[in-house]
């Protein structure tokens, strides 16, 4: 009996040891690292990709690498014992690449272009020399405790020259590798003002498999390489004698989940309180980006409270707005501007009882987020430029009761697979403003058919089909090279 038992016990240990593992690869870790009055503390990343990541560990053995927030020179022992327990491994960025990879060469410049929101920044050689490093440091990472039954996944435009990398350098060519954009994929000529394109495109070719939010996406890329001359096919580019395929899956979300904090009881008796405190609500949730459109929704709300006078003391404003890249003075520009636009707004229209905008430069925990999703009249998701946005398909999921609009940009990923949405341009005002009454007024039947449609759209593509399709099964093969 007991011998059995141990037979079983080591044939477990020996399957879970030839388990693959997903290893990934992201400029950040789950979780972040912050000093807060001389203490270190592990905080939990926000943004996208962190939410749907977090996934992949409930049903593959994972080791997670990005930096953990801290520069390599004021890191902590402690910090790094705390991470290790949880499979994390922390890539460490010293003080002049925290400045010239991650704020110059990435923020500064890749994130506005592959947007489409560049406005000419010159960013120094120096930047693009401590890209390179730290590419090359996260691939000698990996490839330190990679298992040829490991299977690799990279993800965003700060790791583009990892793939290449890690193909260029693995011990063992049986690995395969797969690469995730989460951001928009601009068109070629967008993408050629960055002086190292070229490099960029052949680092990210060095995929077994490359994944986009939408068709255009892949189409743009698909151009780009064309562009840099690669020969192109219609799901594929050819490059060193090989095909790296590529494939258009948005990411989907945890739809139970959300679904299950929308029924929580706790959070619909504070979506109650909540909605009996003001008449209607419009909610915003968006990291402080310029790529959010968060002062066009703000006088777009102006404009209905001037247009619609009645609905002055009716109908408020929320706007969460989760601090990024702080440090940033374009990002300090734009709060400043925020803030300012919100004082006009409240001061110019604001009576005894009644703030038309209701503020809150935070983070909020998910309960909160909950409740404001279930309290919310109208959901109001209108960035200029997203690769996709995961808030628009949270408030879907949340609306058990099939109620609640969603006023989604045309420019968001997401409004591919969210049709039923009211699509806007966030550039032009008049329609935005148009767009907000439009949902304030809508009538139930109309509500209920469009949130019902909306519920199937994102219930039909979850996360973990996502995920399956990157590392799951014969998603991400290496393929034989191509006959001459
Ligand atoms: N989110 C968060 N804390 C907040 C507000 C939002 O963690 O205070 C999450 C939200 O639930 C969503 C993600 O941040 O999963 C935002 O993703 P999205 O794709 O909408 O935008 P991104 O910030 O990645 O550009």
């Amino acid at each position: 009996m007991i011998r059995k038992a141990l037979v079983q016990a080591r044939q477990v240990m020996d399957r879970n040891h030839d388990d693959p593992r997903v290893l990934i690869a992201s400029n950040r870790l789950p979780v972040t690292v912050v000093r807060e009055a001389g203490h270190v503390r592990l905080r939990r990343s926000s943004g996208g990709l962190a939410s749907g990541l977090r996934r992949v560990a409930r049903n593959w053995p994972v080791r997670w690498y990005g930096w953990n927030g801290l520069a390599s020179d004021e890191e902590c022992p402690r910090a790094f014992g705390a991470l290790k327990g949880q499979a994390l491994v922390s890539v460490p960025l010293t003080s002049a690449e925290v400045s010239g990879f991650y704020s110059e060469y990435c923020n500064s410049m890749l994130w506005p272009v592959l947007h489409g929101m560049w406005d000419n920044v010159a960013v120094s050689d120096d930047s693009w020399r401590r890209y390179t490093a730290v590419n090359m440091r996260f691939a000698e990472a990996i490839l330190s405790d990679c298992r040829p039954s490991d299977r690799i996944w990279v993800h965003d435009y700060h790791l583009f020259l990892l793939p290449q990398l890690l193909r260029k350098l693995r011990r063992d060519s049986e690995t395969p590798i797969a690469f995730f954009l989460h951001t928009p994929f601009p068109r070629p000529d967008v993408f050629a003002r960055i002086p190292q394109s070229r490099a960029l495109i052949h680092g990210i070719l060095g995929a077994d498999l490359i994944g986009f939010h939408t068709a255009e996406y892949a189409a743009h890329f698909r151009d780009a390489a064309r562009d840099a001359g690669y020969v192109v096919t219609n799901d594929s580019v050819i490059v060193d004698g090989r095909e790296a395929r590529i494939t258009v899956r948005p990411m989907g979300i945890d739809a139970d989940a959300f679904a299950q904090l929308g029924n929580d009881p706790e959070v619909i008796e504070e979506a109650g309180r909540l909605r009996a405190s003001y008449k209607k609500i419009l909610l915003g949730v968006d990291r402080l980006d310029y790529t959010k459109g968060i002062p066009q929704r703000l006088l777009a709300f102006e404009m209905l409270l001037q247009n619609q006078p009645e609905l002055c003391g009716q109908v408020s404003l929320i706007q969460i707005a989760v601090p990024t890249r702080t440090d940033s003075a374009c990002y300090q520009d734009l709060r400043r501007i925020v803030e300012n636009t919100v004082a006009h707004i409240n001061g110019k229209y604001g009576r005894s009882g009644w703030t038309p905008i209701e503020y809150l430069y935070d983070t909020v925990d998910l309960n909160t987020l909950g409740t404001l999703y279930r309290a919310a009249d109208v959901m109001l998701v209108t960035p200029c430029s997203d690769g996709l946005n995961l808030v628009a398909k949270e408030f879907v999921a949340t609306r058990t009761d099939g109620d609640g609009v969603l006023v989604l940009s045309k420019y968001a990923g997401a409004a591919k697979e969210l049709t039923s949405a009211l699509q806007v341009d966030p550039h032009r005002l008049r329609d935005l403003a148009d767009a907000f009454y439009c949902a304030l007024t809508m009538t139930m039947p109309e509500r209920k058919r469009r949130m019902a449609a909306l519920m199937r759209a994102i219930t039909a593509n979850g996360v973990d089909s996502w995920i399956d399709s990157f590392v799951g099964g014969d998603s991400v093969r290496v393929p034989a090279p191509i006959a001459n």
